[in-house]
């Protein structure tokens, strides 16, 4: 009989959001005639935009043709996508980054997992206090954490708590480490960072080896032109980060899957025996013996992201999901409710009223207003207290959210 992989059994029961879908699932059972509002999960509502959908329907009339056929692609992704990236995502906002050093994937949940493949497993880990939990699971999952205690606070990984009292911006950790997850703009506190912020971590990495993972999933929703994209903007970034990007928030590619992942020839980890290593190469054979490539098709969608058209129709999905994240914020604070995020990210991160857990106030929410939220707890023990409201939802969805928190809420308050 083959072992486990022993270090899945230290994982909390559930990954966060399946619990979340069985307390809604229970709730709907007993009561089938209430209409429940999901802004709980981050997946986008709306339709793809046109001039995405057009280049994938040219791409598949080209699958149907002999002379215009393709089977397997470049598994770090096709030359036209890669460049498109390079242009408009880095080459506009002024960073040195050339096109072999971006691999396409199928999702950064995936990358952002499957890059600890390439690093040892005595590596120190340090990452922001709530968090996406897919960068703690993963840890998890590749034996770099002994238990969690109480919180879910696993040993053996640094947590850098973001709360209101530090503006949700963490300090530098106070021991050495080797890898630092960074998530900006934020899931789930929606908080953004400033270029000093950036320059503070990127000096930090090369001073001490360490290297950033720097999870940029959000950035289309900075509206702030002050404010970085990609940490490349930053001098000295492409010597100490590795930075994720997505298409399935910007473009509504949550259910199309299409992401990319920078990995720049400077970045260094060490040998076992202190040499230096580029992660590059590394990264590329990984990549290109687990990984077969994204459909052609799905590429042609990625690269009319950079159209003219598909930039402006982009832009406009974003626009729209910030637009419900002002009517949502408005709304809580109209209740008098402390509400973070929401300016430059697509979630809402609100301080739980009443000094209610934030288990208790999803509760609370889903019976009373019928509305789902995500528990700030799920997220990390430095987000109990806190909950998450995502803005990915119809307008009249979030039009009428707002009237039940409203009437709901100024109650509890008042
Ligand atoms: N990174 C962060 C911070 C996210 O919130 C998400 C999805 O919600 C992802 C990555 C996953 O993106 P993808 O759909 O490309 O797997």
């Amino acid at each position: 009989m083959p072992q486990i992989n022993d270090n899945y059994l230290k994982l909390k029961a559930g990954y966060l959001f399946p619990e979340i879908g069985r307390r809604v699932t229970a709730f709907c059972q007993e009561n089938p005639t209430a209409k429940v509002i999901r802004l709980g999960i981050g997946d986008v509502t709306e339709p793809l935009p046109p001039a995405i959908i057009d280049a994938m329907h040219k791409a598949v009339d080209e699958m149907a043709r002999r002379e215009t056929f393709r089977g397997y692609g470049p598994e770090q992704g096709y030359d036209f996508l890669r460049n498109a990236i390079v242009e408009h995502d880095f080459k506009a906002r002024g960073c040195d980054i050339a096109a072999d050093e971006v691999f396409v994937s199928d999702g950064s949940k995936c990358d952002t997992g499957n890059i600890l493949d390439i690093f040892g497993l005595k590596n120190t880990v340090a990452m922001q206090d709530p968090v996406y939990p897919v960068y703690v699971d993963t840890n998890v999952m590749a034996g770099r954490t002994g238990a969690a205690d109480a919180q879910g606070r696993y040993e053996g990984l640094t947590y850098l708590p973001c709360t209101a009292e530090n503006d949700f911006t963490p300090s530098l950790p106070t021991k050495p480490v080797d890898l630092i997850y960074l998530c900006y703009p934020n899931n789930p506190t929606g908080a953004v960072a400033t270029r000093e912020t950036l320059t503070k971590w990127v000096d930090y990495a090369k001073q001490t080896g360490a290297v950033i993972l720097f999870d940029a999933a959000y950035e289309a929703f900075i509206t702030d032109p002050s404010l970085p994209h990609s940490i490349y903007e930053i001098p000295g970034a492409r010597d100490v980060a590795i930075e994720f990007r997505s298409f399935s928030k910007n473009a509504g590619f949550t259910g199309t899957r299409c992401a990319f992942t920078v990995v720049p020839k400077t970045v260094m980890a060490k040998t076992a025996d202190g040499a230096q290593q580029a992660i590059h190469p590394i990264w590329n054979r990984r990549h290109t013996t687990k990984f077969n490539g994204v459909s052609y098709i799905v590429q042609r969608g990625a690269e009319a992201v950079y159209s003219p058209a598909g930039k402006q129709q982009c832009a406009d999905l974003v626009k729209f999901y910030l637009e419900n994240a002002q009517i949502l914020q408005h709304g809580l604070e109209s209740v008098g409710i402390s509400v973070y995020g929401g300016v430059n990210a697509p979630y809402i991160w609100l301080k739980t009223p009443d000094n209610k857990t934030s288990w208790d106030f999803f509760d609370y929410l889903l019976k009373n207003a019928h509305l789902v939220g995500t528990p700030g707890s799920g997220f990390g023990a430095s987000g109990e207290g806190y909950f998450r409201l995502s803005a990915f939802n119809s307008r009249a969805n979030v039009e009428e959210a707002v009237v039940r928190i409203k009437t709901l809420l100024g109650r509890l308050i008042a």
